[in-house]
């Protein structure tokens, strides 16, 4: 190794001496002094690396402490405020729970539970028995499974399809038109190469017809696998095929309908309509439009589900009991009709633009007392429900605009108040959309921006 870069190694401060400057002991007030020193620990290994590298960091105590306030600042998860204007934004987190359904976790994490304990025979119990009541009398579905998530669930669905009726090679028929990738590498082509089926495409992208289904058919098929698009919509000369005509043709349908809509919400498929038009199982997500926990949902007929539940990969994806306490308490929500009011998800979805407007020039009016440096208006704005459902469908919004400032320079500033506020650059400013603000965070957007 060269002299600079051994000389700059040895020139790196000890964990102690760090500790001990105002920068160290400003860290450890604020985040303990385990944290503090485990974090000083890492700031250190990353400058050794950057000086290794051949890239010349600033060394000081103050500069380690720096970076390992950083690190510290990004630990998580922790409470953001989302002005993004994207309600379903996986990267936030997707859906808020509602407070019901929160409640219900933290019991659920802090006393024991019926999890797998049958109270009135006083036996052992399954887990998987939980929100089944309500998911059979939410989507008119035989039985249910809840599993850690959709892609999970539409894995092992497959592969208990699949693996029920022995054969060489089983074959899942599928539309080139609904081969697609959610986000984080779900794709559809892999996922039923993994569960042991193999892929029969059929049709083209923009149009696939039941007679390309039907001579794709041969011994070898065990079922067809619908796939709700999601995240992307194709326009113009377009042809596919709806479950109810899917099942004309005799297989087991599996449909993946992704975000789990059960009220209408912009021309998503609702699993109850799923169920309704013979589909074998309907899947779908807890954490998007159903605005519950993560969790993935198959409901249908009583022999697929069984055939899933018995399943070895089962007990891999099987849900948690934060999340089944969680689920059960929005399906409730469902049933007892009180969703619309009761899930954020559904009343960020649903507040009226004017209300919205109002919340702005609230905001707006706070800053331009509080921070005179900084341009304000109340500028109409585009929301959008996210999490892969919905892309072209546009919800009326307003925004706080800020300018007067660099707006990246802005934006990074509001990331590390305390919470972080987020929002988006466009057009040279920073809009925070006050769609997907929750109680509280008005409050946090002025005093983010009063500290900036
Ligand atoms: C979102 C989505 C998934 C993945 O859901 P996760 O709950 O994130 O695993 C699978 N299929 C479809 C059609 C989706 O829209």
């Amino acid at each position: 190794m060269e002299t600079g870069k051994r000389e700059l190694l040895r020139s790196l401060p000890a964990v102690d001496a760090v500790m001990r400057d105002p920068s160290g002991q400003t860290l450890a007030g604020r985040y303990g002094r385990a944290s503090a020193t485990a974090a000083i620990r890492e700031a250190l290994d990353g400058l050794r690396r950057q000086i290794v590298a051949g890239e010349g960091p600033q060394i000081s105590e103050e500069a380690v402490a720096e970076a390992a306030r950083t690190l510290l600042s990004g630990r998580g998860p922790r409470r953001v405020v989302n002005a993004t204007g994207v309600i379903l934004h996986t990267n936030l987190g997707r859906s808020v729970l509602s407070e019901r359904a929160a409640l219900a976790a933290y019991e659920a994490a802090t006393r024991y539970s019926n999890l797998e304990y049958d109270l009135r025979s006083g036996e052992r119990g399954s887990r998987y028995d939980h929100a089944v009541p309500l998911l059979k009398a939410l989507t008119g579905a035989e039985d249910a499974l809840v599993v850690n998530n959709c892609a999970g669930a539409t894995l092992l669905a497959l592969a208990a399809v699949v693996a029920s009726e022995s054969s060489e090679a089983p074959e899942v028929i599928v539309s080139r038109g609904q081969l697609i990738e959610i986000g984080g590498g779900f794709r559809i082509p892999e996922v039923l190469a993994l569960s042991g089926a193999r892929l029969r495409e059929v049709g083209t992208t923009n149009r696939t017809r039941l007679a390309d289904y039907e001579s794709a058919m041969n011994e070898s098929t065990r079922a067809i696998l619908w796939v709700h698009p999601s995240n992307f919509e194709t326009v113009g000369f377009t042809e596919s095929v709806g479950i109810a005509e899917l099942t004309t043709l005799g297989l087991p349908v599996i449909a993946d309908v992704g975000s789990g809509a059960l009220l209408p919400v912009g021309g998503e498929p609702r699993v109850q309509d799923a169920v309704r038009d013979g589909a074998e199982l309907a899947i779908f997500s807890g954490d998007k439009l159903l605005g519950g926990p993560q969790a993935g949902i198959a409901v249908g007929a009583w022999r697929s589900i069984s055939a899933m539940r018995r399943h070895p990969l089962a007990r891999a994806l099987r849900a948690d009991k934060l999340c089944l306490a969680a689920l059960e308490a929005t399906l409730d929500a469902y049933l007892e009709g009180t969703a619309e009011e009761d899930l954020p998800t559904l009343r960020m979805l649903q507040t009226p633009a004017p209300e919205l407007e109002e919340r702005a020039g609230r905001i707006a009016e706070e800053l331009r007392q509080d921070s005179p440096g900084l341009e304000v208006d109340v500028a109409p704005s585009v929301a959008r429900s996210g999490g892969g459902t919905l892309p072209t469908y546009e919800i009326p919004s307003f925004a706080v605009r800020l300018g007067g400032r660099e707006p990246e320079e802005l934006a990074e500033e509001l990331r590390s108040a305390d919470p972080p506020v987020i929002g988006r650059i466009s057009e040279g400013r920073l809009w925070l959309d006050v769609r997907t603000l929750l109680p509280g965070d008005e409050e946090a957007v002025v005093r983010a921006l009063r500290d900036a």
